[in-house]
Formats: C-alpha cells, sequence, structure tokens
C-alpha cells in the first residue's frame, strides 16, 4: 500500500536533465558552454506586452480567478488572431486557455484517451506526445518517418498504423525536434486516410509562426471544415512571443470536449494566472512587428547552424522549414575514441560534444531518433558561429 503509482512507472523523465546538469557543472568551473540545447526564443517578449501585464497588475485587475477556461478578453483576442494569422475563426466556445501548450495537450490526453486506446505518433516526436499517453494508460503507436522525406509521415504509413482501436493522431507542424513542416498537399493527403476513420486529429501548432523561406504553415481548420468536429488544434505564446514563462497555450476543439477540458482543469489548475492572459491578450492584438523581427533573426540563425553543422566532416543536416531546430544526422561521428572506447551513439555524441566541445545539445534517442541530434539556433549568431568552430576543432582533433 504504501508504493507509488503504478501509472508513472513507464513513464521517462525528461532526458535532458543530465545534459542540463552536466552544462551546469561546466558553467560553475568558469566554462563558456553554447546552449544548443534549449527549447525557448532569447528574446524578450514584446515591450508593449509587458506594458500592458504591469498596467493591469496597477489597476488591480488580476489578483483573482477568472473563468476556468480563460477571460472572455483573451478568447475573443485568439480567436481573432487565428482568423488573422491562420485563416479560420473559432469560437469562443472552442477554446480551453490553459497553462501552456503543454498543459493543453495534457488535459486533452485526459479528455480523450481511454486505457486500450492507441495514438498514432510519427517519430521524430516531441517527447511529451508519448509520456502523456502512458500517462493517461493509452498506448503511444510510433510511426516511423524518413529524412528523405523530410521527417513527414505519409498517408500510406498512416493508413497501416491505423486498428479499431486507434483514437487519435498526434501531428506536429512546424516539428520539435526536425523543424520539418507539412505542405498544404501532404496534409491534404492525411486528411483523406483521417475521414475514412472515425478517429481525432491532434495538430500542435505552437511554432506555426516560426516558418522561413516563404514556407506557408496551413491550419488543418482552414481547409478541412468537414473534419472540425474531431481536429483538435494546440497553439499558445510561448514560442511566437517569446512568452514562455508566462505559460499561456490552448487548444482549440469541437465545443462538446471543450465542455470536458472544463471539468478537468476546474478539478485541477482552474484557471491559467489571471495577468498571463492579460499579457497573451495584448500579444496577440497588438502590433506583430516584433514577431517578424525576431522571424527574421531566425532565418538568419538557422541558415547559419545548418550550414556551420554541414561544415562539420561526418555531419549531415537537412535544412528545416520551421521551429528553431537544426536535426543533424551525426553518424558519421561514430567511432571517434571517447571514454575508454568509442562513440558508439547520439547519445555518446552529445555528451562527447558537451564534454570536449563545451557544446549543449540534444541527443535524437528519446525524440525516437536515434542517430540523430538536435541543434537548437534560439541563441546569437556569435554563439553559433563559436559553438560549431568548437564542434569543428575536436573533430578534426580526433580524426
Ligand atoms: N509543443 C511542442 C512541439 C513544443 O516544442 C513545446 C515546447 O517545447 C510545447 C508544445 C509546449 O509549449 P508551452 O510552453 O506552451 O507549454
Amino acid at each position: 500500500p504504501r508504493k507509488l503509482a503504478d501509472r508513472l512507472s513507464a513513464v521517462a523523465p525528461s532526458a535532458t536533465l543530465a545534459m542540463a546538469a552536466q552544462a551546469a557543472r561546466l558553467r560553475s568551473q568558469g566554462h563558456k558552454v553554447y546552449s544548443f540545447s534549449v527549447g525557448e526564443p532569447d528574446f524578450e517578449p514584446p515591450r508593449h506586452v509587458l506594458d500592458a501585464a504591469k498596467a493591469a497588475i496597477d489597476k488591480g485587475v488580476v489578483s483573482h480567478y477568472t473563468a476556468v477556461t480563460g477571460t472572455a478578453d483573451l478568447k475573443a483576442a485568439i480567436c481573432a488572431a487565428t482568423e488573422r494569422d491562420r485563416g479560420y475563426r473559432p469560437t469562443p466556445a472552442e477554446i480551453t486557455v490553459s497553462c501552456g501548450a503543454k498543459h493543453a495537450l495534457f488535459n486533452v490526453a485526459l479528455g480523450l484517451y481511454d486505457p486500450g486506446d492507441e495514438v498514432i505518433i510519427p517519430a521524430p516526436y516531441w517527447v511529451s506526445y508519448p509520456e502523456q499517453v502512458r500517462i493517461v494508460g493509452a498506448t503511444p503507436v510510433i510511426v516511423e518517418t524518413r529524412e528523405e522525406n523530410g521527417f513527414r509521415m505519409d498517408a500510406a504509413s498512416l493508413e497501416r498504423a491505423i486498428t479499431e482501436r486507434t483514437k487519435a493522431i498526434i501531428l506536429c507542424t512546424p516539428s520539435n525536434p526536425t523543424g520539418s513542416a507539412y505542405s498544404e498537399g501532404e496534409l491534404r493527403a492525411l486528411l483523406d486516410v483521417v475521414r475514412r476513420h472515425d478517429v481525432w486529429l491532434v495538430v500542435d501548432e505552437i511554432y506555426a509562426d516560426l516558418t522561413y523561406d516563404g514556407f506557408r504553415h496551413v491550419s488543418v481548420p482552414a481547409i478541412a471544415e468537414d473534419l472540425r468536429s474531431r481536429t483538435i488544434v494546440i497553439s499558445g505564446v510561448s514560442k511566437t512571443y517569446a512568452m514562455t514563462g508566462w505559460r499561456i497555450g490552448w487548444s482549440v476543439t469541437p465545443p462538446e470536449l471543450s465542455k470536458v477540458l472544463d471539468v478537468v482543469q476546474s478539478q485541477s489548475t482552474t484557471n491559467a494566472t489571471a495577468v498571463a492572459q492579460v499579457a497573451a491578450a495584448a500579444a496577440l492584438s497588438g502590433s506583430q512587428d516584433a514577431v517578424r523581427e525576431m522571424r527574421d533573426a531566425f532565418a538568419k540563425r538557422r541558415t547559419r547552424m545548418v550550414e556551420g553543422l554541414r561544415s562539420i566532416p561526418g555531419v549531415r543536416c537537412r535544412m528545416p522549414e520551421g521551429a528553431f531546430y537544426a536535426f543533424a544526422d551525426v553518424r558519421g561521428l561514430y567511432g571517434i575514441p571517447y571514454k575508454n572506447g568509442t562513440i558508439q551513439s547520439d547519445l555518446d555524441v552529445a555528451m562527447w560534444l558537451l564534454e570536449s566541445a563545451h557544446v549543449a545539445s540534444v541527443a535524437g534517442t528519446p525524440f525516437g531518433a536515434p542517430g540523430y541530434v538536435r541543434f537548437s539556433y534560439a541563441c546569437s549568431e556569435g554563439d553559433i558561429d563559436g559553438g560549431i568552430e568548437a564542434i569543428c576543432a575536436v573533430v578534426t582533433a580526433a580524426r
């Protein structure tokens, strides 16, 4: 009786923690560590967002509970911004505001998946998708993708993975960790499969505003009105407005699911922090100039990071369409002497880069992609150049 819940025994802790601890140790010893491991923009939120939050505090209007699923103001701002940026207009009854997109996804998992249900997740995947599915007792079904297909799941692979137990499919576009994004045509092919089966489609669009070279993100509800009754869109302000710490994300779901999410949230977190909701509304409704500026900065960094990685002997890297990650094939580095043997895995590569070049990255294995390493370019161009140089130096010396 005095043991912990079985529910969590199969759930993996965040695999990036060991790396983060080692990076912190190196920093405390006075070393410069190049942070290519972070999953958040290094910018500050737009000034007007912070001003709006301060004004709300000073007016004394943000010290109490709000409606469980979000204030009317924020929901109105989400609906208007979704129409402006995504090409379809949800109603407030479809919106559930949560403490970040991760929380929104978790609430959806609680509201949707039963033990025995299968949830299809293409690999490479964001680490939380399969773990959240497991926490609620359902089964993640991983569909492998290929780099030659841009790490995108094709219709035939999706069709093969669907069984009568399939409850949902989770898509992430643009993707963490690969930066790959689905074109409208690729999405339409997947939607045709979804149409033929009685399943839910969850689309995580948290990186939708960060696409480059004119790549146009397409939102599923904008092209598949007929699937609205079983499409769930996840979004938030973390990545677009550099507001990770404010913890505001949301889901767009059919109203009958919104009602269930309201119950889930009313029995757990109640509402997202009131002042953060004010800040999020300001971000969505105000000038979008800062979004463009940050996107332009990320676009430059992307080229620098990918070209830098490509210049390293033994590393290959595809040019991603969006997000702020470069996902590199590092198998060419296997065999380099390391500890008492040689480098044998992406986990070894990531630890070796940290120890020898002081470059923090994230191994692909926890993302379901052995052989790859994720390099975040949410850092300055100077750091990108410095980190790439440091990697080049240790790789050259090891050869
Ligand atoms: N979805 C993906 C794919 C992410 O990479 C992240 C953050 O890393 C999230 C959701 C969660 O974002 P939030 O800060 O809104 O919880």
